[in-house]
């Protein structure tokens, strides 16, 4: 397993994370666990932000929060200085409780409700990033009945695919997201929201994918926009100050993943955007992003104790973990791969292979296919590498399994930042109608 961060082999040959043992974390806050390394979380976020800054260009780092989003990474994420996306009135409120600044917060997404836009305008959040025709209609007509003016981003579809999973792409012509360039509707938004009194247009939005390992994506992305902002100037005479390349830097999480440096996807992007609109003699945009993956995936670990095993000679050797698709659904759905490690025995040498089952009842809640262990034992604690991102997001009570604790590392301490689910957590929403018959509790 390749060692991100902090994390190393200790004395005593276990699993180190920010300077604390991992089987003590065990010992102290369970199994499974969501450990997440804060320093290489800050340094991800110092990344961006110092190549941007490098630059020259104005900009902003705004954290796609649906990647991981707790009120602690709210906490983080507003002291290293950056912006923050919300998809959701549930996403929106978490960063406000977290005593995020509105004026950072933009919010996202392509259905979103009345209900949404209301909490969002009343919250005074920054930025929405039009989705739709009908989301303009409906945006401005409550931001005049509250007597606002809001500002926005009109999301487009560039028709650039970034070379990713399928099931995870968007940024081509057929996809839910966003007004087409190709065919005409981004120009027709434009002139739409132009002339819509109670919007302040600032400029354009795309996100060509995710688990992008190249520039060429960003580049092209990044021209097709100056292109359609010379040509929206030209002809109908409005002028972006923002134009906004969306997310989807990749990260390594098996070591045949090749990532490039942060600062080399931000130079290639504020490269392009310099060059294109510099050519243009277009006043120099601000350049805003939205990491989410890149952020917080490689400082996410999950802590599991091993449970049973099933050895089918010459088949295969199903080992069982004590969590699964509960608490990492993206082998299930995307076929993710994933590398992990024994923690309690992390010096020793692989001598077995084994596939990394969970506990659900669902063949397909599997998280690691063949993977090299010492013997593995009833007890072990595996450690799972890169799970940040869109694993305790994606979380579910499947089987009505709780969700795992979240706990920060950093400097040989470790905060809990998201309390293990408990069983009044499980059964707290659920009511029996006064019409059945009534009996007491057996437990
Ligand atoms: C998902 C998403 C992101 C973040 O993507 P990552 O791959 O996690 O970096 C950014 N912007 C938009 C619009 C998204 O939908």
């Amino acid at each position: 397993m390749y060692l991100h961060g902090t994390s190393k082999i200790n004395g005593q040959g276990h699993l180190e994370i920010g300077g604390v043992d991992a089987t003590k974390l065990v010992a102290e806050y369970g199994t499974p666990l969501y450990v997440f390394d804060e320093t290489l979380v800050r340094e991800r976020c110092r990344e961006f932000v110092d190549a941007f800054r490098a630059s020259g260009l104005k900009f902003q780092v705004a954290y796609a929060s649906k990647a991981f989003c707790v009120m602690a990474m709210c906490r983080i994420v507003e002291e290293e200085g950056m912006s923050l996306d919300v998809v959701s009135d549930g996403e929106l409120y978490t960063a406000l409780q977290a005593g995020f600044p509105a004026e950072r917060i933009h919010f996202h997404g392509n259905n979103k409700t009345i209900d949404e836009i209301e909490m969002a305008i009343d919250a005074k959040i920054g930025c929405f990033v039009v989705d739709n025709f009908i989301e303009l209609q409906m945006l401005n007509a409550i931001a005049g009945e509250k007597r606002q003016k809001v500002k926005i981003l009109l999301r487009i579809t560039p028709g650039v695919e970034a070379h990713t999973h399928e099931y995870i792409s968007t940024g081509q012509t057929d996809s839910k997201f966003g007004f087409d360039l190709g065919n005409g509707s981004a120009f027709r938004a434009v002139e739409e929201a132009s002339k819509l009194s109670h919007l302040e247009l600032l400029g354009i939005h795309s996100h060509i994918g995710s688990q992008i390992f190249e520039v060429e994506g960003f580049r092209m992305a990044a021209e097709k926009m100056a292109s359609f902002a010379v040509q929206v100037r030209q002809e109908i005479g409005v002028t972006f100050k923002v134009i906004n390349l969306g997310g989807g830097f990749g990260i390594r999480y098996v070591n045949e993943d090749t990532p490039l440096p942060v600062s080399v996807y931000v130079k290639a992007i504020t490269d392009a955007i310099k060059d294109n609109f510099g050519r243009n003699e277009y006043p120099l945009p601000e350049i805003w992003v939205e990491p989410g993956r890149s952020i917080v995936g490689d400082a996410g670990t999950t802590l599991y104790t091993v449970g049973t095993s099933k050895d089918i000679p010459g088949v295969r050797k199903y080992v069982s973990v004590d969590g699964g698709m509960t608490d990492n659904p993206r082998p299930a759905l995307y076929e993710a791969v994933y590398e992990a490690m024994l923690a309690n025995r992390a010096s020793e040498e692989p001598t077995e292979v084994v596939s990394i089952a969970g506990k659900c009842c669902e063949s397909g809640d599997m998280l690691i296919w063949d993977l090299n262990l010492p013997k593995v034992n009833s007890g072990d604690v595996l450690a799972v590498s890169c799970t940040g991102a869109y694993n305790y997001a994606m979380a579910s009570n499947y089987n009505r399994i709780r969700r795992p604790g979240v706990v920060f590392v950093s400097e040989g301490q470790s905060d809990l930042v998201v309390k293990r689910e408990t069983f009044d957590n499980i059964v707290g929403n659920d009511l029996i109608p006064a019409r059945m018959k009534q009996v007491s509790k057996t437990v």
